[in-house]
């Protein structure tokens, strides 16, 4: 009877790539996937530390595994990703039932570290199941900015960019395998290079791959929206039309606090130039940085009016042990509540106008179930006819009801 894996990820679509790649490990060792942790003999839990709020759900899915592992001999808890790379080998003094821990900076030796654990033997085992139609490629890992509130470099380190030939390797399988569309991945993705490409290139390389016919990536930072970024978008269709772009804050004085490395002013020229190639544009941003004053809480209010977000995730600032901004004085609680409050009040109403601005358009879907696609910029719709999952259909937007499009067909 081949034994059963369990997988909880925690976080970004990063650490599901990386959850993926993982699975695919053990499954070369004779595990198969249950999504059932009830007759799981292995629990991977990959995990985030982006916020504190991350880091406890994983610590506290650990905690309930230890009962979980009394239950039934032979079995074995691996626990991955940042949060492992933050707390280390410590974790075991907590948790002495943890077989394996293996950090977000070890993925590229981890069929080393099973070997080595000696608890995985080598047998043949199965695939991962296609599941949807979005395959997930990691072409960077770590980031080199220093964002002061930020604890992602710290834990995954420098940038590391995959080569072009490994990435468009595994972009063809993805394709091959039925994943029509690819999702390129990194923590700052668009600053991948190798010697003479840009990611710009890299972009025009897995959209020209055989059975691929969209690209999306995940999560770009604005320094490197360049002109040749832009001149190879404005002529590859296969580039999906949506972006999510992090802000932040709408004031710079918060910005360059931040070290984000860019002004609102060179922000809003960035948008502007994806906007009028098409880009729909979503975006994070957080209140009540440390210093972050009133007037520069008005300033991410208007940069909300200015930028026409079709969606915007909002956060209150919350300090990460290890980071500069977490040696400042905090604000108020409840100055923080109220901003976000407000804040979230402004951009309600955002997915609304951007589905409404669709009604009446044109639209290409590309099909995620029978009745249901997602449109280049990232607007879900709903067919009245049947389509093949991972086809592309054009068709016309008739109606909106502010979560979905209704189509003419
Ligand atoms: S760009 Fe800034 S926020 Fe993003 S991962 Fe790097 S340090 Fe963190």
């Amino acid at each position: 009877m081949t034994k059963k894996l369990f997988i909880q990820t925690y976080g970004c679509q990063m650490n599901l790539a990386d959850s993926e790649e993982m699975a695919a490990h053990l499954l070369s060792r004779g595990y198969s996937l249950t999504e059932n942790l009830d007759e799981a003999d292995l629990a991977l839990v990959n995990t985030c530390t982006v916020r504190d709020h991350a880091e406890h759900r994983a610590l506290s899915f650990l905690g309930r595994l230890r009962q979980w592992k009394r239950e039934k001999d032979g079995r074995h808890i691996l626990f991955a990703g940042c949060a492992a790379q933050r707390l280390g080998e410590k974790l075991k003094k907590t948790f002495p039932y943890l077989d394996l821990v293996s950090g977000a900076r070890d993925i590229d030796h981890f069929a080393d570290l099973l070997d080595k654990s000696g608890l995985f033997s080598l047998q043949h085992g199965g695939d991962l199941p296609a599941k949807g139609v979005t395959g997930y490629v990691t072409i960077m890992r770590g980031c080199d900015f220093a964002c002061t509130y930020c604890i992602v470099p710290s834990v995954r380190g420098p940038v590391h960019c995959l080569p072009s030939k490994d990435i468009c390797a595994r972009a063809a399988q993805k394709a091959k395998e039925g994943f029509p569309e690819i999702m390129l991945l990194g923590q700052t993705v668009n600053a991948w290079k190798e010697e003479g490409k840009t990611f710009a290139d890299l972009l025009n390389e897995v959209s020209a791959l055989p059975g691929v016919q969209r690209v999306r990536f995940v999560s770009p930072h604005p320094a490197f929206i360049t002109p040749q970024f832009l001149q190879v978008v404005e002529n590859n269709p296969k580039i999906a039309r949506h972006i999510h772009l992090p802000a932040q804050s709408g004031s710079t004085k918060v910005l360059q606090e931040m070290k984000r490395g860019y002004t609102r002013e060179i922000l809003l020229e960035k948008i502007r130039a994806l906007k009028a190639r098409g880009f729909a544009i979503s975006t994070d941003l957080i209140v009540g940085f440390p210093t972050e004053t009133q007037e520069d809480f008005e300033q991410t209010l208007t940069l909300v009016e200015e930028a026409g977000f079709s969606a915007a995730y909002c956060f209150k600032y919350s300090p990460r042990l290890g980071t500069p901004a977490a040696q400042m004085p905090l604000l108020r609680e409840k100055v923080l509540e109220e901003r976000l409050d407000i804040l979230l009040n402004k951009v309600r109403g955002l997915a609304d106008d951007a589905y409404a601005a669709h009604v009446g358009k044109e639209i290409e879907i590309l099909m995620e179930s029978p009745h249901k696609g997602r449109s280049s910029d990232n607007f879900w719709a709903q067919t009245k006819k049947s389509y093949t999952i991972g086809t592309i259909v054009k068709t016309v937007a008739e109606a909106s009801d502010g979560t979905l499009l209704f189509t003419r067909d």
